[in-house]
């Protein structure tokens, strides 16, 4: 019978220990198996789990497994890995300040591309940092008005992951100049949202050791946190993109919405929150609403994407503009997409 096996990470927050398991997939059955590395004894008896699907499964993915949040850290078996690794890789997309406002028509073109995000944070580079990230450039006549540029507003910072994630996100973006790019690709997003050859809408790493450095770069795996987001804190409020909605490919369809409605967005970054933060995060729904659990399942059941709404009165018009919290009384109100957004 076909197996996959994966070595797999899981934070315990009770012990706040990380475990180490050999995740196995069945994909006959869809069934999944677990064993605890250290105590070398069953987890979990296989079981079907229909939640997991066969193209969540490769390494550097986050995979939720009966409310457990599983980083997949490295292929149990060469079988595995040929079969389901071969051309995953991870790349540096940046939408340059041009394009900010554009992020909801962006991110639903990564999605058509069959790209994944799987980090993402708002930031304004300093002329220091922009020159850093442009380092191989020092030389070029261009060098000083594109370190202006992209740190003339905010950027957002993306990992995207998928098949050959490098090559397909450059051609999602096309040509370099924007010019070039109306003429010969005019789906790319350099045509539709670039202006000339600077001003281009995006940038994307040209190989995998760019996109490795790039990666560093913005979401370092060590010390510190990179450049830091753009979250004012005043005048704002706070929405979260639920699980749920992100795996289900809404969010550049959300953030469209929201760009839309005339609202702000001054700030985004995207988290995995683990149990503990979820449940501080909804702590005030805690005894108060009968959805309490649910709702902290939901929110640690995968990425989240954490939005600073800027606009006056931000609290009352935002919640207004999501609708009703139950999704069925939110389409009687033909109030818009509250079941997607908290
Ligand atoms: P990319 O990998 O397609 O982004 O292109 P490069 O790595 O060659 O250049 C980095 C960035 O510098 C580009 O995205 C442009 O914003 C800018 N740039 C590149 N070439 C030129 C040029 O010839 N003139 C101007 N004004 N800007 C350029
Ligand atoms: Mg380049």
């Amino acid at each position: 019978e076909e197996r996959f096996a994966f070595l797999a990470e899981w934070l315990d927050p009770s012990a706040a220990l990380l475990r180490r398991y050999q995740l196995l997939y069945y994909p006959k059955d869809g069934s999944v198996e677990m064993f605890d590395m250290k105590n070398q004894r069953t987890f979990l008896r296989r079981v079907k789990f229909d939640e997991l699907h066969p193209e969540d499964l490769f390494v550097g993915n986050r995979v939720n497994v009966f409310s457990r949040q599983l980083n997949l850290i490295g292929y149990g078996d060469q079988y595995t890995a040929n079969k389901l690794g071969s051309k995953k890789e991870r790349t540096l997309a940046m939408i340059k300040p041009d394009a900010v406002t554009k992020i909801g028509d962006i991110i639903q073109m990564i999605y058509d591309a069959n790209l994944i995000v799987t980090k993402a944070k708002m930031t304004k580079l300093t002329l220091k940092q922009a020159a850093d990230f442009y380092m191989e450039h020092q030389s070029k006549s261009f060098f000083s008005n594109l370190v202006q540029f992209v740190s003339s507003g905010p950027v957002i910072a993306m990992e995207l992951m998928g098949d050959e994630a490098v090559s397909t996100w450059r051609k999602v973006l096309g040509p370099t100049d924007s010019g070039v790019a109306q003429k010969d690709a005019a789906h790319s997003l350099r045509a539709q949202f670039g202006t000339d050859g600077t001003k281009n809408a995006g940038h994307g790493s040209d190989s995998l050791a760019s996109a490795a450095r790039e990666l560093e770069f913005f979401f370092p795996s060590t010390a510190g946190h990179g450049p830091s987001n753009t979250a004012k804190y005043s005048d704002c409020t706070c929405c979260i993109i639920k699980p749920h909605a992100i795996s289900e490919a809404l969010t550049g369809k959300i953030l469209k919405s929201v760009i839309e409605n005339g609202f702000e967005i001054s700030a985004l970054q995207m988290f995995n929150m683990d149990r503990a933060n979820a449940e501080e995060f909804l702590e005030v729904y805690k005894g108060v609403v009968a959805e309490y659990t649910n709702m902290v399942d939901e929110l640690c059941s995968g990425p989240c994407m954490a939005l600073e709404i800027h606009a006056t009165d931000a609290a009352k018009v935002f919640r207004e503009f999501c609708g009703p919290a139950d999704p069925v009384i939110s389409r009687f109100y033909e109030s818009y997409n509250r079941d997607l957004v908290l």
